[in-house]
């Protein structure tokens, strides 16, 4: 676990590529179908950035972001590889073949060595992950999938609009693949506590997954869940509680599962609360103490 209680990418990365391999993050500029008229009106915590940089909405092309931020990168950490991160919205909401002509923008560039896909559940199907699959094996390539939480009760409130069980066959289908599968849970969403994260944790535990992504449920301006904050409906986690949390998470995670990202990273112009979620550094620190203090290394309390 090299220095850490559990298990990170950056492992994974040099076990495999030798040098450290930096993401760079792309809008391929494709939509969220849970946002669109005909669904509605997506997640309460989702803008109409869809978590993404926004950045063919500025006009910056796909094979302009690879190019900008490989040699930001280059120049900045060295970087010789890189993984490509289709992160803005749903990517894979198009037709195969434009997916296909979406993912090979990356091809002209030997020092991308992975390629991670995120994506609804309720978004996949055999076709895409077959085209997805056929870009190993010389890059890594994974898929994230969105589950936030493993009670329905909880992603009807947050307006998700599927529920486990299309999570669960998402992953089922994707474990037939040879892909790897990065699901990403919410701390802090409305009206859960400490033992729906435990849930949360044993369900993933339980499910063929190979990382996950660990967020912090914050307060983006211009989304019903700002309208619930501002009505006094909904309560941001202190930075105590999601750290508590969070350490208790990884104690009931299975002991393989790489944890890609412990706290959320919020635009700072569009955060509303809670604040402190801006300062990862400290956040990142708090909960390496917290799992320090407590004992605690990922799995020590799977079953
Ligand atoms: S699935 Fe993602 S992009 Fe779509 S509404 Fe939910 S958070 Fe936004």
């Amino acid at each position: 676990m090299t220095g850490f209680p559990y298990k990170t990418l950056n492992t994974i990365l040099r076990e495999r590529f030798g040098v450290r391999v930096q993401k760079i993050t792309l809008d391929a500029g494709l939509t969220c179908p849970h946002r669109g008229s005909d669904r509605k009106g997506g997640c309460i915590y989702c803008n109409a950035q869809g978590s993404g940089t926004g950045a063919q909405g500025r006009g910056i092309s796909l094979k302009e972001q690879i190019e900008e931020q490989m040699q930001a990168m280059k120049r900045r950490y060295k970087a010789k590889a890189f993984i490509a991160y289709f992160q803005s919205f749903s990517n894979t909401h198009a037709p195969l073949d434009e997916l296909k002509t979406i993912y090979d923008t990356i091809l002209p560039y030997p020092e991308i060595k992975g390629l991670a896909i995120g994506t609804r559940p309720d978004c996949i199907d055999e076709d895409k992950l077959m085209l997805i699959e056929s870009y190993t094996p010389e890059r890594l390539v994974w898929m994230e999938y969105g589950l936030q939480s493993a009670k329905d009760e909880t992603l009807l409130r947050i307006n998700r609009g599927h529920n486990v069980r299309t999570f669960i066959d998402a992953v089922t289908l994707t474990s037939h693949f040879n892909l790897r599968q990065c699901a990403h849970v919410i701390i802090g969403l409305p009206g859960e506590d400490m033992d729906d994260y435990l849930f949360t944790a044993q369900l993933i535990s339980s499910l063929p997954i190979t990382d996950i992504k660990l967020h912090l449920l914050y307060v983006v301006k211009d989304t019903p869940l700002e309208t619930m904050y501002r009505l006094g409906e909904y309560t941001p986690l202190s930075q105590k509680e999601y750290v508590q949390a969070v350490a208790q998470f990884v104690a009931h995670l299975r002991e393989d599962i790489v944890i890609q990202r412990i706290t959320g990273d919020p635009h700072a112009d569009e955060l509303v609360e809670p604040k402190w979620a801006l300062d990862k550094g400290t956040v990142r620190r708090a909960i390496h103490e917290e799992l320090a203090s407590s004992d605690i290394i990922q799995g020590c309390m799977v079953g």
